[in-house]
Formats: structure tokens, sequence, C-alpha cells
């Protein structure tokens, strides 16, 4: 009886146990905020109604929806079949999935994956796949000793470290960087594949955080080593015309490449990597960027056009990128660019149950059939086609890492000793705090409501609430047990300091404008908030099977999408003290499940001008018209709506204007 006492005593704490999170250690600088462990953060409302549908979708089951490359044939479990990227790709999302969600099933299907990776290490610290085989039609079975993949894996491990705290993940990776910076001298970040020399943000990221846990020095060394085989992102942005030139890279390297220089900037704390890093993103935002928060790259970089693609990569990647430089520099810029990706771009590429995706979605996006675009690349022209496999398979597997890493990086641990939420979503905290338990749920309907309510649930103890006031609201405010403490004006983050007693409750209000921002061709968005307003468009969907030779790369079937309604709309330009006169703001009930047209929460009626000339150009929107056409030829003004970008399928986001 003792010892069964014991040894649930022993497993309790094992499985209980809350990793502290990690800070970091000198030389490297401090950081304001900090990652909290996996299991602090638990999602509410229409957030974890996101998970509960990954977890019955695509994310739960992708080993039997995809078996030919998540099946017991993967490398990463020891079997002949792939040995790449996808494997991991897969369950960097499904473990943090798992663990948040606290689901066993889920659990016991990641554990093999973590098993395998840490038992497959060798004597020299090498670990995962290392055989090559020979090539195999919708496998990748070659280059099992490339960096990249493995940087994915470590990813993974960290996560799984945050939410158990396993120590056999330290001795593999201290193992492992070993290797690396053994090997990589002979055999640098690009001799497999070009990938990993732009990828390689992700595994300095890996480096720092062993190194904050052990401080063994030979890891600063390793970081050094890596920024130099790294692509120079840094002298890229700051003295190259990379940002401005079509096709000159590839969009998903560029996502992930954003954190390196404000990652190596916490080992060498020098201007040029900050400002590198403010550089980078003004220029997407002037060369590349769809309202959606994303750029063109299909697959390399082209530019702002809105009918250019946006991988469903390059989403997931450049949040998690956001999510990474954001506790590094505290910046709301960034908490805000993840926003706006999160509540616009990411929901609308994937369908709502979470089985199907596209494959690069557009902005301006009126007609999902299969045909060949304008894209740097086609495949077969499915890419906009909803589906498993549809375009590419990589964004198949990479998809799911989204939302999870997403509800993960809501709050923070602040270097103020006091928790930070910079990222605002129907959520509940739990963490230990200078030794004591604290714990918040966050009640609100945001990004459909103004209003975020805090209530404190944990033990008495002082400490301060960080919250962010986005660069789009004018002027926050933020009522304490009724009385208002503070009313902050945007783009800054504010701290309540206070003893905090069980039952206080914080109201922040985010008052939200309606306004217009200008894209491709002077065309203009309608923004209120984090969220971008789109054309509704009656849609006709159709299931089309795909023929057996082709299904090995394109899945069995896929959805396309034909317009009912007309979508050739010019809005009226107007100024924006009078856009409330000309735009009627509409709130309805928000659903479980938000993000679809007929569920749209927030509805804005105003009128539109048809233009004749605007017609469908290789089954899509043709080139926006240019803002202002003089003399153009427009119809009739007509009574049209806009809704949530990311409840549509089909959509114009980016209009042209006319005057009135
Ligand atoms: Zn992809």
């Amino acid at each position: 009886m003792k010892s069964q006492v014991l040894i649930c005593l022993l497993f309790c704490i094992s499985v209980q146990a809350q990793v502290a999170p990690v800070f970091n250690r000198a030389p490297l600088r401090e950081n304001p905020y900090t990652a909290l462990p996996i299991g602090a953060i638990k999602p509410q409302g229409w957030l974890k109604e996101m998970l509960v549908r990954q977890k019955n979708g695509a994310t739960g089951q992708l080993d039997k929806l995809y078996p030919l490359v998540m099946g017991p044939r993967n490398g990463w479990l020891g079997g002949d079949g792939d040995q790449w990227e996808r494997g991991p790709y897969w369950i960097d999302g499904l473990l943090p999935l798992a663990y948040i969600l606290q689901d066993t099933a889920l659990i016991r299907k990641v554990k093999p994956w973590v098993e395998w990776s840490i038992k497959s290490q060798q004597p020299d610290g090498y670990f995962g796949p290392s055989k090559d085989y020979s090539p195999e039609p919708g496998v990748q079975r070659d280059n099992s000793h490339d960096w990249w993949p493995k940087m994915v894996m470590l990813k993974i491990l960290q996560q799984y470290y945050m939410a158990t705290g396993d120590q056999r993940v330290i001795t593999l990776m201290t193992n492992y960087f070993r290797y690396q910076l053994k090997e990589l001298p002979a055999h640098p970040l690009d001799h497999w594949s070009f990938w990993a020399r732009f990828r390689s943000g992700d595994n300095l990221k890996e480096v720092y955080w062993l190194y904050n846990i052990t401080g063994d020095k030979f890891l600063l060394d390793l970081a050094d080593l890596l920024h130099k085989q790294t692509f120079d992102f840094t002298n890229a942005f700051l003295h190259s015309p990379l940002l401005s030139q079509v096709g000159s890279i590839h969009g998903v390297n560029l996502a992930q490449g954003m954190k390196e220089p404000i990652l190596y900037y916490q080992q060498h704390p020098e201007q040029k990597y900050w400002d590198a890093t403010v550089k980078g993103y003004t220029d997407l935002r002037r060369y590349d960027d769809m309202v959606m928060g994303l750029y063109g790259g299909d697959e390399d970089l082209h530019g702002n056009n809105p009918t250019g693609g946006s991988e469903l990569c390059t989403a997931v990647e450049m949040m998690y990128t956001l999510e990474t430089t954001l506790p590094v520099t505290g910046d709301v810029a960034y908490a805000d660019r993840l926003e706006r990706i999160a509540f616009n771009a990411m929901p609308t590429q994937i369908t709502a149950d979470f089985m199907d995706r596209q494959y690069f979605q557009q902005a301006n996006q009126v007609m999902l059939t299969r045909h060949t675009r304008g894209f740097h690349v086609n495949h077969s022209g499915t890419d906009v086609c909803y589906g498993l496999l549809t375009g590419y398979a990589c964004c198949t597997s990479n998809m799911h890492q989204g939302w999870p890493k997403f509800t993960q990086n809501l709050w923070y641990a602040g270097a103020d000793k006091g928790v930070a939420a910079l990222v605002y979503a129907p959520s509940e905290l739990k963490t230990t705090l200078n030794g004591k338990q604290i714990s918040f749920t966050e009640a609100t309907n945001y990004p459909f409501e103004e209003q975020i309510t805090f209530t404190y649930t944990g033990v008495n103890t002082a400490f301060p609430l960080s919250l962010r006031i986005p660069a789009w609201c004018k002027q926050a405010k933020i009522v304490v047990n009724g009385k208002t403490e503070q009313e902050p004006a945007g783009n800054q983050i504010v701290k309540v300091n206070r003893s905090w007693k069980k039952g206080d409750v914080v109201v922040l209000q985010l008052p939200m404008h309606l306004n217009n921002q200008r894209w491709y061709e002077n065309s203009i968005s309608v923004e209120r908030g984090p969220l971008a307003y789109a054309l509704k468009i009656g849609e006709e969907k159709k299931m089309v099977r795909i023929t057996a030779a082709d299904s090995i790369d394109y899945g069995n079937s896929f959805y396309e999408i034909r317009p009912t309604t007309p979508w050739n709309y010019a809005l009226y330009a107007t100024p924006e003290n009078e856009l409330s006169a000309h735009y009627t703001v509409v709130k309805g009930a928000v659903a479980a499940y938000p993000w679809e047209p007929e569920k749209a929460p927030i509805t804005i009626k105003t009128k539109g001008r048809i233009i004749p000339s605007w017609q469908l150009y290789q089954e899509m929107a043709g080139p926006v018209p240019f803002s202002t056409i003089f003399q153009l030829e427009l119809g009739q003004e007509q009574d049209i709506e806009l809704i949530p970008y990311g409840c549509t399928h089909l959509r114009i986001a980016q209009f042209p204007v006319v005057n009135r």
C-alpha cells in the first residue's frame, strides 16, 4: 500500500509539476517577456472550439487520412517511408494541441514520435532518420541527414519538455548540439538542401533555450556558428532590395527567417539586428503585403497584388515568427500583426471541420476552381481548391501548429515578475508566480467584441498585469472593480499594478473604429479593430473527384467554389470622419464557431458600384482597377454587405475606389 502511494505520488508529480518559464541567462540580454509552460493557458469560447475541431478534424487523425506519409512507415517512427519534414510538421501541431487539451488519446498518438526521436540518438549525438531510400511517389525518402527536418523536431521536443519536464530532452539536445558544433564546419547548413540555411533561426531559438536551462557555454559558440552559416537576413533587410524584388526568396523561408536577426540580437545586442527586423516588416508592408497580413509568395516572393497566392505554411510560420519576436521586443506591432494573420488569414484558409485547406489563398478571391493561374508555382491548377492534399502536401502537414501555438502565446511571464496578456482571445491562465498560484479567466468574444473581462481567481498576492493596447485603438479604458483606472492611448503596453484578491475584475475596453488602409494600386480595405472586412459573395460549392493517376498527389477529392453573386464592386472614397455615416455596423450573436459566411457575427452595410470592365481573368479576379481612374464606366449604385475576412471563402477585400 505504502509503495502504491509512493508510486502515485511520484506519478502525480511527474504529470502535474509545471515547468518554470525559461528566462534569458547572462550574457544573453534580458527580454521583457517569456513563454509560459504548456498547459498554463487553456483556450475558452471560440478558440477552444477551434482546437476541438482540430482534434476531431485532420490534426487528430492525419495518420488515418494521410497514411502514406503519417503512418507507421514514417522515418521518424523508424520506418522506411517519409524521412523528411512532413512527419515532424504534423507533430509540431499535434503535440501542443494534445497537451493544451490534456487529451490522453492525442498524447498517446504523439508519444511514439517523441520516444523514437529520443531513442534514435547515436553515440556521436546525431538523432533522427539516418538512412536514405530510393524514390517512391508521394514520399520524401532521401536527404535523411538534412539539418532542416531536425529543426522541426527540436521545436517539438522543446514543447514536450515545457509540457512534461522530461529531462531526456535536455540530454538529447545537449548531445545533438555538441554534434552540430563539431559537424557544421565540414557539413554546413546547406550541405544537404538549401532550406536549412534560411530556416536556422528555428535552430538558433532552441540553442538559446537550452543555454538558458543548462548554462553550457559551448551553446553560445554554436549560436555564433549557426548565425554565420544562416542566410544573412540582417544585411538583406537593411542593405539589399530583397523585399522589393519579385522572386528573390521563397515565401516560407522568408516567414521563418524574419525571426533570425532579433533572436541573434539577444546574444549580440547591436542596433542593426533590431533595425533589420523593423525594416523587414516595414518593407513587407510597402512592397508585398495584402490586407490579411501576408504577402504574395506563390511560392517565391510575388509582391502585393491581391490575386497573388499566400501559402498556408507562410501563415503558420509567420505566426510562429511573430510569437517569437513579441516576447523579445515587447513591441505592440508584432502582436497586432499576429492578430491580423490569426483573425483574418487563418480561419479562411482551413475549412470549418478542419479537414480541408487551400495551398494558396488570395486577398481578392472570387473563383476556387482547378485552373492554372498566374502563380510562380502551380500544382496542376489545384492550388486554391479546398482539399486535404491540393497544391502541395507541406501545408497538409504544417497547418496544425497555428492555433495551438497561438493559444500558448496569449499570455507571457514578465521580467517584471508579473504576467502579460499581449494577444487576446477567450482563455484561462493558471500558473505559479513567485511561488504562488495565480490564475485569471479572460472572458470575451474578441475579436468580435470590444470588451475583455479578466477575473482574478488565484491566491492573494501582488504583481503587475500587463495589457497590450493595439495601435489601431485610439483610446482604451481599463476599469478595475468598477472604477476607471486608466484611459491609455493605443500602441503601448500598460500595467495594472495591485495586490490581487480573488474576484478582482479588470475590464479592458478597446473601442474599434472603422478605417480604410491603402494597398496595391491604391486599393482600399475596410477595417475595424483587428478585423478586415470583405465583400460577402454567394457561393456554389461542388465536390470534384480526382482520377486515380492524380490522387497520390492531390487526394481523392477536393471542393471547388464559384460565385453566384457579382463581385466586381468599387467602394466610394470616404473621409475617415464620415465613414460611420456611410458604413453601418450590424452586430449579431457570436456562434460557437463564428468563421463562416452565414455565421458572421458582424456585418457592415454600405453602397458599392459595379465596374463592368473588371472581369474574370485566368479564373480569378482580373487586375484590380487603379484607384481612381478618371471617367471609368460604372454601373448602378447597389447595397452591399461586408463580413469579416476570416468568415469568407470568396471575397473582395481590397477594393478599387471611385468618387461619390
Ligand atoms: Zn506549405
